[in-house]
């Protein structure tokens, strides 16, 4: 699954949300121990008579076993399901058991005596409702029509049916699906048979490839199709009733992308066939069940009349993720969920390089630099835990996950950059090889890797995955051309961490004033003396070239200054990102005076690039958050509005014809901090001259602008503008237009339309997947902060009804801020036994980290910062 962060401003808190809202990986609270291995599923077919304009099913299901040691008992997962009759059959004919409902959904067969070792077929008939929470099997409602999606991972394939339900238990499996005559259904694999009689549909789905069971997917009801053509096998688009006339973009998106990926594994896609599914309630991005990837509707539907640049880009990175997966998670499954950091930051990692290869105008080679230097932030802090981690439960397998995926990523590519691209991709081919249809853990593949490139890389690897944190790489000069590497734990201001050293590829690149020059070092040990290939003292070194390497920087003060008044001529643009990520970092570990950081974001923010100045942005975000009161709202606005004035100049505030991309992806970030934080009368009538068009007629405005004009034109709205959204959201017939009014809503400022917000998120017709947008919205604006934080408390109950209960334990991110006062509410509410979902207390620690954090800069720098805002407004 992938987890992306979708809006275009990057306010500090909201990602959070908006990761917890995407990436769902769906954990049910209180699992017991792991099923043992003495009996092993061999092959499950699953029987499944579903109506989806009804709230319950029956099914059977027939699973082959292979018992490898002799025992007495069998245990397999089912979750709150009758079970009907349960029979077992031996070699020599059926064996008298009795079942027992264990903890932790699991069910225990027990026989008279100890099944020998041999082969066993164990026949179950259960009965079920629908799950109504968009996971396990569910039911969804649109237009007075039923539908029913599945979505298993991590552990709800048992909801639905009796199973092994571990990711180490692989098997082939089918489905036999009875529907409704005039409903049909979809599976991972292609239809064997069908059939009609007294108005039931009988699919009989062919074999699967050995899958584990959070890989199984299900989609039934009145479907739509539309093929897509050019790939090396056949696919659909699948949509609900009357939505696949907005099926083109994913059409065209995706062949290249698949071929892409063939070219890079060496081999055609590993599956039969290739549908994506839209499914308008839906947690996660996507999923990458093989044959059956299900997507967020608002994702892959998207109207080719209006579309935005964004939206392309966010459907060929999701699509490019999720088919890294069928053979990096699907072909080879990690054996347990403790290496699902690996699975997704793989994914991750080749989907961007191969959605870059494929549509290198969407920039994203520097687009998500920003995701893994916002993970630094949180990998700084105490909190932060090592990216693996034992599982012993799937209880708290999300609460990471945002630093998995990115953080896994930038090492996955520090490393391809250290040993290089072949031997990395080489090392990956033969890890797929050895384990094909198999399990592997994160040592076959650093076994792979270190075989392939002929070096040991498995410490240096385990160093930053096993470790939380990330270093602090200082140079210092010792004289003529030689430096010291300097290592330590990077830790923000006042803040004690024990020693720790990684094994680090630094990657460097210096000049003595003429020449330039690169050399990587492995620094292996606390500190290290090297001589570089000039003839005297560099004028300049920058310690994390082309910006590959996980690790903050410092370097000494005079070459600070050099790389940032250089920096268009002697930084290219990820590095330019970089060296503002690395500010931020310098400014939170007391090194740089908060006056200095303003003026040096100054410096960037005319850059001929918009995704430098997007990183300003984000930088911004950070000064807001700390430093902006209502007593310097206003001189704060001035800034951003002279800051960004520049930018506004450059790229303009309308599209121009035959502009770059890149520009058509950055200027709703601008519009916004200038509409909203800079206060621009003139962006913010435009915005809502914009929005009224699009009202009108979708088609009338530029695409891109569509959200951003929304979202301003709510500032300044009245009630009647509110109940107008409020009604479109409702209507709205292409996801994205409802994705857009919901948004909106949380944008309005007036104190009674925020309370009405707040109210509707709870008795509106939302889905599940929608209830934290407007909160989540809200959050944004900090002076709502106290308000969300405290409807979340009076309605933890109510909102615990409507959220799957894994979510439950991210709600301390409502707290988040920079506000002592609210933190220590929330560590009283949160302390008490029944607002503690699973979760809670690691990400209450998160949260006060992040806290302590803010209001520590906010006493350290507020009165340089103030000055500087004070000298800035004075001066214009
Ligand atoms: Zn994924």
């Amino acid at each position: 699954m992938p987890a992306f962060v979708a809006r275009a401003r990057c306010r500090p808190l909201w990602p959070m949300v908006a990761t917890i809202a995407f990436a769902a990986t769906l954990p049910a609270p209180g699992l017991a121990a792991r099923l043992d291995t003495k009996v092993v599923p061999t092959f499950q077919s699953v029987s499944l008579k579903l109506d989806a304009e009804t709230e319950d099913y029956t099914g059977s299901t027939r699973i082959e076993l292979r018992v490898r040691e002799a025992t007495p008992s069998i245990r397999f997962h089912a979750e709150e399901m009758p079970i009907q009759r349960i029979a077992l059959t031996g070699a020599k004919g059926p064996i008298a058991v009795q079942h027992e409902i264990m903890d932790g959904a699991q069910v225990e067969v027990r026989a008279a005596q100890a099944l020998a070792p041999g082969d066993y077929t164990l026949d179950i008939d259960f009965a079920n409702g629908f799950g109504t929470q968009a996971t396990g099997l569910y039911r969804m409602q649109q237009d007075g029509r039923g539908y029913l999606f599945t979505q298993f991972e991590a552990d709800d394939a048992r909801e639905a049916f009796p199973c092994w339900d571990e990711p180490g238990f692989k098997l082939e499996w089918q489905m036999v699906i009875e529907v409704p005559e005039k409903h049909t259904a979809v599976t991972n694999t292609p239809v064997e048979s069908e059939s009609v009689s007294d108005g039931w549909r009988k699919l009989v789905f062919k074999r699967t490839k050995p899958l584990p069971s959070y890989l199984l997917a299900i989609a039934a009801g009145t479907l739509e199709r539309v093929p897509i053509t050019g790939m090396s096998i056949p696919g659909n688009v699948v949509t609900i009733h009357g939505q696949g006339h907005l099926a083109q973009l994913a059409v065209e998106t995706t062949p290249p992308i698949l071929k892409a990926l063939e070219n890079y594994f060496g081999e055609p896609y590993p599956f039969e066939k290739l549908d994506l599914i839209a499914i308008p309630e839906y947690w996660p991005g996507a999923m990458e069940n093989p044959g059956a990837v299900t997507y967020a509707a608002r994702i892959l539907l998207v109207d080719s009349q209006a579309a935005s640049v964004s939206q392309q880009r966010t459907l060929a990175r999701v699509t490019a993720h999720e088919l890294s997966h069928m053979w990096f998670g699907d072909v080879v499954t990690m054996q347990w969920w403790d290496d699902l950091w690996l699975n997704e930051s793989f994914a991750d990692w080749l989907g961007d390089k191969i959605a870059h290869q494929v549509s290198p105008q969407f920039n994203i080679e520097v687009t998500e630099l920003q995701a893994s230097l916002q993970v630094m932030n949180v990998d700084a802090r105490p909190s932060a835990q090592a990216i693996r981690q034992p599982v012993e439960s799937t209880d708290n397998l999300m609460q990471n996950i945002g630093t998995q995926y990115n953080k896994g990523k930038a090492v996955l590519g520090m490393f391809e950059q250290w040993i290089g691209p072949e031997k990395f991709r080489t090392g990956v081919l033969q890890y797929l090889a050895a384990h094909r249809w198999g399990n592997a853990t994160a040592a076959d593949l650093w076994q792979a890797l270190s075989v392939a490139s002929g070096n040991n890389l498995s410490a240096a690897l385990a160093s930053f995955i096993e470790q939380p944190g990330l270093p602090l790489i200082r140079i210092e000069a010792e004289g003529g051309n030689r430096i010291r590497i300097r290592q330590q734990r990077f830790s923000n201001w006042g803040v004690e961490q024990g020693a720790q050293t990684w094994k680090v590829p630094v990657q460097l690149r210096y000049s003595d004033g003429n020449a330039v020059q690169a050399k990587t070092v492995l620094l292996d040990q606390e500190s290290q003396s090297i001589s570089l290939d000039i003839g005297g003292a560099p004028a300049w070194v920058l310690p994390n070239a082309d910006q590959r390497g996980y690790y903050c920087w410092e370097v000494p003060q005079d070459m600070l200054r050099a790389l940032a008044t250089n920096a268009a001529t002697i930084l290219n643009e990820r590095e330019r990102v970089g060296f503002i990520g690395n500010l931020s970092a310098l400014l939170d570990a007391g090194a740089l005076n908060g006056g200095d950081y303003l003026f040096a974001l100054g410096k960037f923010a005319d850059d001929p690039q918009p995704q430098v100045i997007s990183s300003v942005l984000s930088a911004l975000g950070k000064v807001e958050l700390a430093f902006v009161q209502p007593e310097n709202e206003i001189a704060f606005a001035a800034y951003v509005r002279a800051t960004l004035g520049p930018a506004l100049e450059r790229f303009g505030a309308e599209p121009r014809s035959g502009e770059d991309e890149q520009i058509r992806l950055f200027r709703p970030q601008l519009l916004e901090w200038l509409g909203d934080t800079g206060k621009d009368v003139a962006i913010l009538e435009m915005a809502e001259n914009l929005a009224r068009r699009y009202v009108q007629d979708p088609h009338s405005i530029d695409a891109q602008l569509s959200g951003v004009a929304l979202q301003l034109s709510a500032i300044r709205g009245d009630r009647a503008l509110f109940d107008d959204y409020r009604q479109r959201f409702e209507s709205a017939q292409v996801p994205a237009d409802r994705n857009r009014y919901l948004g909106a809503l949380a944008n309005f400022r007036d104190p009674e339309i925020i309370e009405e917000a707040l109210r509707y998120t709870l008795t509106g017709p939302l889905r599940s997947n929608e209830l934290l947008t407007i909160p989540g919205g809200l959050v944004g604006y900090p002076p709502q902060r106290d308000r969300v934080f405290r409807w979340l408390t009076e309605n933890y109950d109510a909102i615990g009804k409507r959220l799957p209960p894994e979510f439950m334990g991210f709600m301390p991110f409502m707290a988040g801020g920079c506000s002592a006062e609210r933190l220590a509410k929330a560590q009283e509410f949160f302390g008490q036994p029944q607002h503690q979902a699973p979760g809670t207390t690691v990400q209450l620690a998160k949260v006060g980290d992040q806290v302590h954090d803010c209001v520590g800069l906010h006493e350290r720098e507020g009165a340089a910062v103030a000055a500087f805002l004070d000298r800035s407004v004075g001066t214009r």
